[in-house]
């Protein structure tokens, strides 16, 4: 039996008094079929209405030939009977999802008035303050201008302003041709319903509207990307715009206290702070690459790898070097450099990482045959090429275990 559809007759109603017909199984949970209902089931791009039913939280609300599902946890339905219930339903969420739909429609229609583009499909998002639900529309148009769309929320912030009548004509199919609808309305239905705001839109719609586009209060259109072929648009509009014009004053306020700067110039306060920061890395890396020079310096001259005059010495020998305090990356940079001033092989490890890197300059030796199988004897992981070999171990005593294991001269072709 269809479930007779109340929230078009009473709209506004928080309460509601009708009867459970019957509770069917419904994926995890069960489903309460009624007379009649004021809970909107999911559709149209509009979320399904929330609430309870004689106390019991519906979970959601969907339609299915006719027949409105309004769905429980299984646990909560073992208490509910076939009979009379009372609805009430969260009239906040609704209004939210109403001012949406309605916004929605007003958008629409002056997107495809400014620059003649269609909308296509429609997505309501659920509130959460992360905006990972967005509200979209997608429009068949390949591009938006930025400008374009400042234009468009100009137009209909002038549309909420004054305040136009939002009427519900119902009319058979036959006569729907009277109105000039902004999209195909569905076929095989008895009844249409033509949502008009006056002056600006008129489309088919079976979701819930506003009755004058004052109620909407503001709609921001938050940015637009390109969508298979089309743009995707996406707003706020209602209460929505409010809360997220406060988080960003939020977040504007915070950057402005940390920076010491005017809410107005935390934009180019940041831009200022970002380019100071990669000055200050770049000065840094600098720095880093000097200290490395001169550690890999005292390390061969400490070797007997270099000479006073700064010339390698010792070639085929091989020196291992455990840095207590440095992390690899330090390791890494203070072995790139050692690599370049002698043509020993280097083995350096950081025991705090618990890892090594094994370097050799000449071209003509290979480093691999010399620490992979003593790596892998000593339960190390790693791999590398012939001049470049890195692993790693899960204990300190097998690190040095390692290290030592490694002959200290070696015959190397040069
Ligand atoms: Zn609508």
């Amino acid at each position: 039996m269809e479930t007779r559809k109340a929230y078009y007759e009473t709209p506004t109603a928080e309460s509601y008094t009708a009867n459970i017909l019957e509770i069917r199984p419904y994926n995890d949970g069960l489903a309460l079929i009624l007379d009649a209902t004021v809970f909107y089931p999911e559709g149209g791009g509009q979320s399904g209405d929330r609430g309870s039913i004689n106390g019991i939280p519906v979970l959601d609300v969907q339609e299915k030939n006719g027949e409105i599902f309004h769905i429980v946890s299984s646990g909560d339905g073992e208490k509910l009977r076939p009979g009379p219930a009372e609805l009430v339903l969260d009239r906040v969420r609704r209004r939210d999802f109403t001012v949406l739909h309605t916004a929605q429609h007003l958008l629409s229609g002056t997107i495809l008035r400014m620059t003649g583009a269609p909308t296509v499909s429609m997505h309501l998002g659920e509130d959460v303050a992360d905006g990972s639900h967005p509200c979209t529309i997608d429009v068949n148009t390949r591009e938006i201008a930025g400008e374009t769309l400042l234009a468009v929320e100009e137009v209909v912030a002038e549309a909420i302003e004054e305040n136009h009548p939002v009427i519900i004509h119902r009319c058979p199919p036959e006569r729907v041709e009277d109105f000039p609808l902004r999209k195909i309305p569905p076929k095989g239905e008895e009844v249409i319903r033509v949502v008009e705001i006056q002056g600006n839109d008129f489309s088919p719609c079976c979701g819930t509207h506003v009755t004058a586009t004052g109620e909407i209060g503001m709609l921001r259109v938050l940015g637009a990307e390109k969508y298979k072929g089309m743009t995707r648009v996406s707003f706020i509009a209602g209460r929505r715009v409010l809360r997220d014009s406060r988080a960003l004053r939020r977040n504007a306020e915070t950057v402005s206290h940390a920076l010491s700067v005017p809410v107005a110039e935390t934009g180019a306060g940041v831009l200022a702070l970002v380019e100071k920061a990669a000055q200050l890395e770049r000065k840094l890396k600098a720095l880093e690459e000097e200290a490395a020079l001169r550690k890999a310096q005292a390390l061969l001259r400490g070797a007997g790898l270099l000479d006073e005059a700064g010339k390698a010495v010792g070639e085929g020998r091989v020196l291992t070097k455990c840095f207590a305090d440095a992390d690899m990356d330090e390791v890494l940079r203070i072995g790139r450099a050692a690599q370049g001033l002698c043509a020993a092989v280097l083995v350096l490890a950081s025991p705090r990482e618990l890892k090594f890197a094994g370097l050799c300059a000449v071209k003509s030796v290979d480093i691999r045959p010399l620490l992979k199988d003593l790596m892998t004897q000593h339960g190390g992981k790693g791999g590398g090429g012939p001049s470049f070999f890195q692993g790693q171990f899960s204990t300190a005593e097998d690190l040095a275990a390692f290290l030592q294991s490694i002959p200290q001269t070696r015959e190397l072709t040069l």
